[in-house]
């Protein structure tokens, strides 16, 4: 009689292909340290460099969890099984990733930059040159890209690759703020690489002017450890999920709405992808963009921090990661609650059956574009446009015009034309006996696009007039018109 140990598929390779063990021995310690030394490879995953457990392994003698502190010393009798289990919370394969590679050494100036992370125990010189040694790829640098690139940065994450396409808006500044005042106008990726480098001239910075495509994504993400995503729509988040399940890559996922945030760490070989958190998006229009509906300058600065700390938990192996826990943040009540996520057996993209194996049309898959055409020259003709400075001149020469302004009354308060009646978009139709339709009415919202589904929405209900919409709502009046009038 002796005690048997259950090697778990993920950890065979290293115990010559073998699943179970008979060994002698008196406690967990003893039995484990039989089974290791006859097969270093499977030493060096179970335990750290000091000799310790490594904080990914879960060990279960018979159905007990003992996870305790002394779990080594816990005892055990003929008969008995231990299971070695790897945690499905823990983060551990992006830590034998960067393991697997050549540590690099730190320079004396790095040493005492890094001092604080050094004399942790938690991090230490080894945890310092995995950080060193790690290849972190973040999607986009806008509010939650900011944060999460300069503490990344600073905590001398080696290789930091950034994709961006846009240009630094004023609009940005209450959150971006890893840009500046006197960056605006300068794509995102350069503004962001100047800064992050100021913060870390250690560290080396690759730039991606581009947008994520289905195309670029795979080759992308191949070459790096961990990818952050900071983007801010539905098809880059799906494009995002499916791109790191076809790679093998860790997701760390964070998003923001007004005060209300989300993270989480999604990695299909230890849990749950997006999808099976999310299989569908939400119908389009449903959900609003934080350029639509808002959002809190400093939240974007908190989960984007939060998605920081998982990235360097994920790089040193060390820690409990978000992994199969969707972390809720309230940033108006100041609330923290956690969901449990479960890998979904049916999940399209990392479950068994799965059956997307290469990436497809996320504006597609989300609702945005149409899959068999755009609308046709009819449904074209029946949304008549009227640009800012037409709308100017019409109204100059006294034609008879009424204004229906779709907006949000606070956004009313911001700016508005003072010939314009406020209708909110989701009391117009139940309010369309206040629109004259006799006479010619212009539809305006700030950009266009709330009052194209004013108009569409009043003519399904029947409203009988004539109807035009402003093509560049009321931003193009003030871009063309009348400058005066603030953008927002
Ligand atoms: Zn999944």
């Amino acid at each position: 009689m002796a005690v048997t140990v259950l090697i778990p598929t993920a950890l065979r390779q290293f115990a010559g292909g073998q699943s179970e063990f008979q060994v002698e021995g008196k406690t967990v310690g003893e039995v484990l340290e039989r089974v290791t030394s006859a097969n270093a490879d499977l030493r060096k995953h179970l335990y750290s460099d000091e000799s310790r457990l490594r904080s990914f392994v879960n060990v279960y003698v018979n159905d007990e969890d003992i996870r305790s502190s002394e779990r080594l010393n816990t005892p055990v009798k003929d008969g008995d099984t231990i299971s070695i289990v790897p945690a499905i919370a823990g983060g551990a394969a992006t830590e034998a990733a960067v393991a697997d590679r050549e540590l690099p050494k730190l320079s004396n100036e790095e040493i005492a930059r890094y001092s604080r992370h050094l004399i942790m125990p938690e991090v230490g010189m080894e945890g310092q040159r995995k950080l060193k040694a790690a290849r972190v790829l973040m999607i986009g640098t806008g509010g939650l890209g900011a944060p999460l690139g300069m503490y990344l940065a600073a905590a001398g994450v080696g290789t930091l690759g950034i994709v961006d396409f846009d240009v630094v808006d004023e609009s940005n500044l209450q959150r971006q703020i890893v840009h500046g005042t006197r960056d605006v106008g300068r794509p995102k990726i350069e503004s962001a690489r100047d800064r992050l480098q100021d913060i870390n001239p250690h560290i080396k910075i690759e730039t991606y002017e581009t947008r994520l495509s289905s195309e670029n994504a795979l080759e992308l993400f191949r070459d790096y450890d961990i990818i952050v995503d900071g983007t801010d729509n539905f098809p880059t988040r799906y494009l995002v999920n499916d791109a790191c399940v076809l790679t093998g890559k860790a997701n760390v996922y964070g998003s923001i709405f007004r005060f209300e945030g989300q993270a989480s760490v999604f990695w299909a070989e230890r849990g749950a992808c997006y999808r099976c958190l999310y299989p569908e998006p939400p119908p389009p229009g449903l959900v609003p963009s934080c350029a639509e509906g808002g959002v809190l300058g400093v939240l974007p600065g908190i989960v984007g921090a939060i998605q920081a700390n998982e990235a360097i938990k994920l790089i040193l192996g060390a820690g409990e990661s978000l992994i199969n826990r969707l972390l809720l943040f309230d940033a108006w009540r100041m609330r923290f609650r956690e969901l449990k996520l479960r890998k979904d057996p049916d999940c399209p993209v990392c479950g068994p059956h799965a059956t997307i194996k290469e990436l497809i049309d996320y504006e597609e898959f989300c609702g945005l574009r149409p899959p068999v055409a755009a609308p046709t020259q009819e449904e074209k003709a029946q949304m008549e446009e009227i640009t800012a400075t037409e709308l100017k001149q019409r109204l100059d020469q006294g034609d008879d015009l009424q204004i229906i302004d779709v907006r949000e009354p606070h956004e009313y308060e911001i700016a508005k034309l003072e010939q314009a009646k406020l209708i909110p978009l989701g009391q117009v139709v139940g309010r369309m006996n206040e629109i004259d339709p006799n006479r010619e009415t212009v539809v305006h919202c700030k950009g266009g696009v709330r009052s194209a589904k004013a108009i569409e929405a009043l003519q399904r209900a029947g409203f009988a007039g004539r109807l035009v919409n402003l093509r560049g709502g009321i931003t193009a009046w003030s871009n063309d018109v009348d400058p005066s009038v603030p953008k927002y």
